[in-house]
């Protein structure tokens, strides 16, 4: 290379991940006195990937996530970063609480209980959700023993060893599914909340270890309200909807930086150890890239390069999924939808996985007088056409809710293999992942498919990946 170019990097992927991948390239290059000329590539015609926000008739609605978790800061920072910070909100205190199915009613997810395990014991003993004798198998928590070892379970065998069966299908299923899209007898606990085995080999209890760590968060002023459920917790968006992140990442895009349209077919090593980027029709050499991917995406492109990479890599399974927002005038819903919403049992029977109550959770997204909801489904949506969609989140929410009327506004948005559901021994694969990249210096995998599928994960992720390109481009 000349002393004089500017290394030439290609973001393959323009979701959150790519868009903030090329945010800290242009950061550290401004600081490192070495702003490296970038290439973004992306399949669709708008960046953003599944972060999307429709805004019609006064109705703001998301299509993909619609939270940022606070307790990972990267997300946030990176907004704060752009001047955007003043556009951060919170959920709405007043109706911070959420609901679980059974048998076709909504009740209250009990006080304290988190994702899987219940950090206060009297919500749990008198919620209608679970038998006395489910109860009580979640007491036994308090006695049984350790597991021994530090081998990887799924989130089901361990909600179920720990709880016990009813509280699993009862509460846990239902919340880790509305977040996942996918069945917890398959999703890796050590790959998606560790701290949960942490807490089993630190206090021999889950339900022990919960309370200790609520007393201490109450002891600490930080206790998060009434807040409880999966997807209800301590969450925040920006005013406008998070596609205001994407699209502020986009308009800061160098000149003539953005490519879309274009899907990337490859990536193979130079002779001279540069990287040659192939779609329909053209190609292009760089210093480095950076394939900001879903793994399904990412196989493809790799296994040109690397059969036993892209083998690997095709081990990472994703979901399908679909949101199906509807919206409604007040007086034609009954229901008083004191809530952020509810999750769904697989046992229900329904095919919804869970709704938000969309008008609720965040202030200001509807006109005065109108509910908004917003139905989360996963893998059965798959084969059924949008219209069959869109009648099934009616029956659903007919039955749950007693919603009769035709919905004012119905918005259906797809995500194929869009969302991971990372497999037991997760980690591991990911180490052998790395491990294989490491003999090719200045490619870089990043995005949701390795070590966290939220949008902050990816954001770090995206920044990590920059950095890690700028080290192998100077050198
Ligand atoms: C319905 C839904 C709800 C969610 N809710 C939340 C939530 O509330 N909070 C949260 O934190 N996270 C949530 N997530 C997860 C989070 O949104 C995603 O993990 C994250 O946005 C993924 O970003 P990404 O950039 O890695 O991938 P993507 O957004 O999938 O972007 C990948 C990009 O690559 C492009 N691409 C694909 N193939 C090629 C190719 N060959 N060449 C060029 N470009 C290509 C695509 O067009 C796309 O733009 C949700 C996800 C979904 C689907």
């Amino acid at each position: 290379m000349s002393a004089r170019r500017s290394p030439e990097v290609a973001i393959v992927g323009g979701g959150i991940t790519g868009l903030s991948a090329v945010h800290r390239l242009m950061e550290l290059g401004c600081e490192r006195e070495a702003v490296p000329k970038v290439t973004l590539f992306d399949a669709a015609k708008r960046l953003g990937g599944v972060i999307g926000t429709m805004n019609r008739d006064g109705f703001l609605m998301e299509e993909g996530p619609d939270s940022l978790i606070t307790e990972k800061p990267w997300a946030l920072e990176l907004i704060e970063r752009l001047g955007m910070g003043d556009k951060i909100v919170g959920t709405q205190e007043k109706h911070r609480r959420s609901f679980i199915v059974r048998k076709g009613r909504l009740y209250p997810t009990p006080e304290g209980f988190h994702l899987m395990a219940p950090a206060r014991i009297w919500p749990l003993v008198t919620t209608p959700l679970m038998s006395p004798l489910g109860k009580l198998r979640v007491g036994l928590d308090l006695i049984l023993p350790r597991r021994k070892g530090d081998s990887d379970e799924t989130l089901g065998q361990f909600v179920q060893r720990r709880l016990g069966r009813e509280a699993y299908e009862a509460m846990a299923q239902p919340m880790i599914s509305a977040i996942y899209g996918g069945d917890p007898m398959r999703i890796s606990l050590l790959a998606t909340f560790p701290r949960f085995r942490e807490m089993e080999r630190r206090h021999g209890s889950l339900v022990l270890a919960m309370w200790l760590a609520a007393r201490k968060s109450t002891a600490a002023g930080k206790a998060g309200g009434r807040a409880s459920g999966a997807r209800y917790g301590m969450f925040a968006s920006l005013s406008g909807g998070l596609q205001e992140l994407t699209d502020e990442l986009a308009r800061r895009l160098p000149d003539s930086c953005a490519r879309t349209g274009v899907s990337i077919e490859s990536v193979l090593r130079t002779r001279g150890g540069r990287w040659t980027v192939t779609w329909d029709g053209g190609k292009a050499d760089f210093d480095g890239v950076i394939l900001a991917l879903p793994a399904p995406r990412a196989v493809e492109v790799l296994r040109p390069l690397d059969d036993d990479l892209a083998r690997r890599l095709s081990f990472i399974r994703y979901g399908t999924s679909a949101t199906v927002g509807v919206a409604y005038r007040q007086e034609d819903v009954d229901h008083h939808l004191d809530g952020f919403g509810f999750v769904v049992p697989a046992r229900e029977g329904l095919t919804m996985l869970g709704c938000t109550f969309a008008h609720r959770k965040y202030a200001g997204r509807v006109p005065d007088g109108y509910v908004m909801l917003r139905a989360f489904h996963g893998d059965r949506s798959d084969p059924l056409s949008d219209d069959d969609l869109v009648e099934a989140t009616r029956r659903d929410l007919g039955r749950l809710l007693g919603i009769t009327s035709k919905p004012l506004l119905t918005h259906v948005t797809r995500y194929h293999e869009s969302l991971p559901q990372y497999g037991l021994g997760h980690l591991d694969l990911v180490d052998e992942i790395d491990q294989r990249m490491t003999g090719y210096r200045g490619l870089v995998l990043a995005g949701n498919a390795y070590r966290g599928i939220g949008v902050p994960d990816c954001v770090r992720s995206g920044e990590n990946a920059a950095a890690a390109i700028m080290d192998a481009v100077a050198t």
